[in-house]
């Protein structure tokens, strides 16, 4: 098929398509004084109180009408609802899902409008004490995106059709649902762009596999996209999984999805957590972008930060600061990779840290 053809056969489905667009990490990160995300302890008691109060946040930059929170909750009788200032008598439940082992998100719906937001949590009945984790508070208006303009992609280097991927933990491994809706293809990326979760950093494969299924959750029902919105998963321990399947849209950075594969780290990689990607995670990382770089021609400069693309801390400074060496390393050829000093060492001490990264 010619290249006219295929451009304009996108251009089509991503007008059709317009939800499976809308970015990762989308609206506006909420921060209570300057601080995102929050921690608190839930001390054991009968009968309902408060357990939390946010307090006014700091003031978002846009009207919004949906807020959107993800994080740990260990006991399901804790529960959210959030205000806005102008309107302080009236709180909104924040209804969504919490997964077995407490992974969880919750939203609300509220008229569009300006003004800080105000979390509350109720506690009614807590058996145990515990500590509660908000990894991210969000607000957007839930309006349709502007649909992706088609870009000509830039010159390619060869593309052989038989790259092989590394090994990959597939979507039956972690119970993929289908997608809501079919998925708009994207055959020839030429562009990477790494994220961060800004969620659990998991320590095993089956935390990993249980976290990829949370974030389908989280972007199917809470963001209300086709799948999970990235490609590929790379956790600490070097295990890559499978996302929506390449070659076709993702929907992980806002006004820049076509042709960009995303690929996401578990955790979060700036402050105050700083999780830092592991020498096994690097190593997957490398050998995940040489596929991508084998297979589709993808030039190293191409790999990218989603901050490169928007307003947005995302994949965190900590992970943004590795990008230089993959580059790098994703230009090298295996062998050559395999005789680096440095990663000779990291490799070393990876396998014998972690079994599961040795491939
Ligand atoms: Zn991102």
């Amino acid at each position: 098929m010619s290249r006219p053809l295929v451009r304009a056969e996108l251009f089509l489905a991503a007008l059709l398509a317009a939800p499976a667009l809308r970015a990762g990490d989308l609206g506006s990160e909420v921060r209570f004084g300057s601080r995102r995300g929050a921690q608190f302890r839930v001390s054991a008691a009968s009968g309902p109180r408060i357990v939390y109060d946010s307090g006014p946040s700091d003031p978002p930059e846009e009207d919004w009408d949906t807020v959107l929170i993800q994080g740990e909750l260990p006991d399901p009788s804790v529960r959210f609802s959030a205000a806005r200032s102008g309107a302080p008598g009236v709180w909104v439940e924040l209804e969504g899902k919490r997964f077995p082992g407490g992974r969880f998100w919750a939203k609300g719906r509220f008229p569009r409008g300006s003004g800080a937001l105000r979390l509350r949590a109720t506690g009614d009945g807590v058996k145990a004490e515990h500590e509660v984790t908000l990894y991210g508070v969000e607000v957007f208006a839930d309006v349709p995106d502007a649909p992706t303009v088609p870009e000509n992609p830039p010159p390619r280097g060869p593309m052989d059709p038989d790259a092989r991927p590394p090994l990959l933990h597939g979507r039956a491994e972690w119970k993929a649902l289908p997608p809501t809706s079919p998925i708009p293809p994207d055959p020839l990326p030429w562009r990477v762009t790494l994220h961060h979760s800004d969620g659990r950093r998991t320590a095993s494969l089956a935390e990993s596999l249980e976290e990829t299924r949370f974030i389908q959750d989280f972007h199917q029902n809470g963001r209300k996209w086709y799948d999970i919105a990235y490609h590929y998963a790379v956790d600490s321990l070097g295990n890559v999984i499978e996302g929506r399947p390449l070659e076709t849209l993702g929907a992980h950075t806002l006004g820049v999805n076509e042709g960009n594969v995303g690929i996401v780290l578990f955790g979060r990689y700036h402050a105050p957590t700083n999780d830092a990607a592991t020498p096994a995670q690097l190593a997957a990382l490398g050998e995940l972008g040489r596929f991508l770089v084998r297979r589709f021609g993808v030039e190293p400069v191409s790999l990218k930060g989603h901050r490169d693309y928007g307003t947005t801390d995302c994949p965190g400074d900590l992970a943004y600061l590795k990008l230089p060496e993959l580059r790098r390393a994703v230009a090298l050829p295996p062998t050559a990779i395999m005789t680096a000093p440095d990663w000779d060492a990291q490799n070393a001490r990876t396998s014998a840290a972690s079994p599961s990264a040795a491939r």
